[in-house]
């Protein structure tokens, strides 16, 4: 069993670790957040390469008695199920190794699903113990089409269908993970309907609100802040109108948010935004080795220039820095201090803050640039009409303005 990390208190043992493989795609999704280039980039992470980081990371104080291994940030699935068997074993015998027998490590895969065959589904049932994964399908076939493209220009819903059925013909778990557009809030019963019918094979249905609102009057944020409250309170009141004897679609964001709510007082010494955001909580691993944390996922792509490195918040090189150099670099520190001003000047303003779950820095950043602002058009929408419709459901007495009472 490892020990936690020593001072600085500020880090966070290594709990997630996002390996982009590869940042190639198959597809080419209007909103991807990685670059063209980025993912038209065939290069992955050479097999010796993953031993060689895995045992930086696991061989270190980071590491407590858990991982989870997460394949993201570009298709994973193009890689093929054997590079997998591969990784996932030589990933456990160095666990093994450095940490003991009852180290856990746990893989997650993040697929756009249209490349799932038997093969794949013979591998996520073998390694159903310790593989989960979650498929991005935006829900009904023209809302999935309207951004869920290929490099043709083509819809992918057909495909991202074929993958899903395949799974459920083969009885394996999967997460559903959407993304919401503004169009997409004018059909919150057809959303709801889609994601419903596959509730018996769905560990949880997760979705992201697509924060690409035109402010040119004919959809502005104060109508998207209205259209995204009324599509919340459809899914509730579907939700609570399942009779109780029927399987309920877990929507893992309602739950993570009451869980939150109803969380035991003392247990809230952190707010999630700071708990969200500690660094190397969430360890970021690019496909030529950079590394990056504080939010999962993260990578070169966005805001490449906020430090003057042209490297976003990349913090150090797996294939040339000490894992301790990283974690003790000057720009670690920095964005740190960076965040801790954003999180500071939040909770003196916001009566949200303790609900919000944090992910806004950077985006204060672009809309203002500097980190010791408050609200964005972003989080008015995200946070704060989104817990204005979960409490004024479980407290229509005191509906807020947004209910027009
Ligand atoms: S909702 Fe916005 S202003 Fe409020 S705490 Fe979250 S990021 Fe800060």
């Amino acid at each position: 069993m490892k020990v936690p990390p020593p001072t600085p208190s500020w880090l966070a043992p290594i709990e997630l670790v996002v390996v982009q493989g590869t940042s190639f795609c198959n597809l080419n999704c209007k909103y991807c957040y990685l670059s063209e280039e980025t993912r038209r980039n065939r290069s992955r992470i050479p097999l010796e390469k993953i031993s060689e980081y895995f045992m930086k990371i696991l061989s270190s104080q980071y590491v407590q008695n858990r991982l989870i291994v997460n394949w993201h940030s570009g298709e994973p699935l193009v890689l093929g199920a054997d590079y997998y068997e591969t990784v996932i074993s030589r990933i456990a015998e160095i666990a093994r190794d450095t940490c003991g027998p009852d180290f856990q490590v746990l893989h997650d895969f993040q697929t756009n699903g249209t490349l799932i065959n038997k093969r794949w589904c013979e591998f996520f049932k073998q390694h159903r113990d310790t593989v989960t994964l979650g498929v991005s399908c935006d829900g009904p076939q023209t809302l999935h089409n309207a951004y869920r493209r290929d490099w043709r220009e083509g819809g992918t819903f057909e495909r991202t269908l074929s993958g899903i059925r395949l799974l459920i013909e083969h009885d394996i778990r999967f997460g559903l993970i959407a993304v919401i557009s503004p169009r997409a809030l004018n059909h919150s019963d057809e959303v709801y309907d889609f994601f419903n019918s596959y509730r018996e094979h769905v560990s949880e249905f997760r979705f992201n609100l697509l924060d690409d609102f035109p402010d040119d009057g004919e959809l502005s944020y104060a109508h998207s802040e209205q259209d995204y409250y009324d599509f919340l309170k459809t899914l509730l009141n579907r939700l609570e109108a399942t009779p109780a004897a029927e399987q309920i679609l877990n929507i893992k964001n309602f739950s993570y948010f009451y869980e939150q709510l109803t969380a035991p007082s003392e247990s809230a010494s952190i707010s999630p935004a700071e708990f969200m955001s500690q660094p190397l909580r969430a360890f970021n691993i690019e496909r030529n080795g950079d590394i990056s944390t504080f939010y999962a996922g993260v990578t070169q792509d966005e805001c490449p220039n906020i430090y003057g490195d042209g490297k976003g918040l990349v913090i150090g090189n797996l294939n040339v820095d000490s894992l301790d150099d990283i974690v003790m670099s000057a720009k670690l520190q920095k964005i740190h201090g960076d965040f801790e001003l954003s999180h500071s000047t939040c909770a003196k303003s916001c009566p949200y803050y303790s609900v919000c779950p944090g992910g806004y820095n950077l985006i204060k950043y672009k809309r203002f640039g500097r980190f010791d602002a408050t609200e964005t058009p972003e989080c008015r929408i995200q946070v704060k009409t989104f817990t204005n419709a979960l409490i004024d459901h479980i407290n229509p007495e005191s509906a807020s303005v947004q209910n027009g009472e």
